[in-house]
């Protein structure tokens, strides 16, 4: 029988667990489809582990993992997809904003041969004006920069065995899970769902922590930053060049040269250009190096007793995975 896996980050959730754990496994149950939950701790700073231990004990479906520090969603993410075992692997977040629901339809989907299956947002549930800005400006940029209709994408999907291999033998340590499922391909299915609103404590993104999300990610999906550099010098030396024609014009027809305005100002704009490009230039080196430094995505601290085994297997198949080199 056919085994689904449910990966659930979860980063100051203490609140969440139980409900999530009892409602997940209640459905699950009742659909009469065979389950585990992955629940993966990401380093938070309330009881979170421990709620998940709790579960875990309560419950032989249910696995977890505890990060050492905050490694963030994508690795939560990817540690989920490493400890599960299932022939299907869901994705969902732990508030329960992603509708259980859809879960039944999502399993239906994969077992008519769809390989991957997109939770599409027909709602962006009830959020601030502000998040919404930031959201709808992030994935307008983000669709333009990597080809592929974004807006209406989530965290909330499932994939085949075979796709989650594949995701986990992807070398590099800056993902974008969401991005990724797009572009390793094969057979995709979607299903809409109405983002629920979140039950207990808040949500973790504030404008910032999504402005340097959508930064890293367009930069980890695009190369097109680099290529404005590249028109910003040539807009500069357009502009030069008829600077320079002007000048001689009026250098041969004795009219005299203005102040220094004009000098101070195209040395400000130069500058300024000059800066940008370096900026986005030493941006880019910068994910060279993390990328180059070759550290694991997250390191676990913990398991629940149930997991022992297969987090050694997880992270022998990350030595082998990254330390080649070192052998
Ligand atoms: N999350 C995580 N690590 C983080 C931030 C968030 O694992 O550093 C998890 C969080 O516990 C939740 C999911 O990612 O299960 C989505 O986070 P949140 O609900 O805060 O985001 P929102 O729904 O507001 O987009
Ligand atoms: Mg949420």
């Amino acid at each position: 029988m056919a085994l689904l896996s449910v990966v659930l980050p979860a980063y100051n959730e203490e609140q969440n667990i139980a409900n999530t754990a009892k409602v997940l496994s209640g459905l699950l149950e009742q659909n009469a489809i065979a389950y585990e939950l992955v629940f993966i701790d990401d380093g938070s700073k309330d009881g979170t582990l421990k709620e998940i231990e709790k579960a875990a004990a309560e419950n032989t479906h249910i696995k977890g993992a505890g990060f050492s520090r905050n490694f963030g969603k994508e690795a939560a993410i990817f540690a989920g997809l490493e400890l599960a075992v299932g022939d299907a692997v869901i994705v969902m977040d732990c508030d329960l904003q992603h509708p259980p629901q859809i879960i039944p339809e999502m399993w239906e989907l994969w077992q008519q041969g769809a390989e991957v299956v997109e939770g599409v947002k027909s709602s962006r549930g009830r959020e601030s004006l502000g998040y919404k800005l930031s959201a709808g400006l992030f994935y307008k940029i983000m669709s333009k920069l990597i080809r592929m209709d974004m807006s209406a994408s989530s965290d909330f999907k499932l994939l085949d065995r075979k796709v989650v291999n594949v995701l986990l033998e992807l070398p590099e340590r800056n993902t974008f899970f969401r991005a990724l499922s797009f572009w390793v391909g094969f057979q995709t299915e979607s299903v809409q769902y109405e983002v629920q609103e979140r039950q207990y404590g808040e949500s973790k993104w504030s404008f910032w922590s999504l402005m340097k999300y959508a930064i890293a990610n367009a930069t980890s999906f695009s190369t097109l930053p680099l290529q404005l550099v590249m028109i910003l010098g040539m807009i500069s030396i357009g502009f030069s060049i008829v600077l320079a024609i002007q000048t001689l014009v009026r250098y041969l027809t004795h009219t005299a040269v203005e102040g220094f305005t004009t000098v101070i100002l195209l040395i400000l704009i130069v500058g300024g250009f000059i800066m940008i490009s370096l900026g986005i230039i030493g941006h880019y080196i910068a994910r060279i190096y993390e990328e180059v430094k070759g550290r694991p995505k997250y390191i676990i601290s913990s398991v629940t007793d149930n997991v022992a085994g297969s987090v050694l297997g997880a992270w022998k198949r990350q030595g082998e995975r990254y330390g080649e080199k070192n052998d």
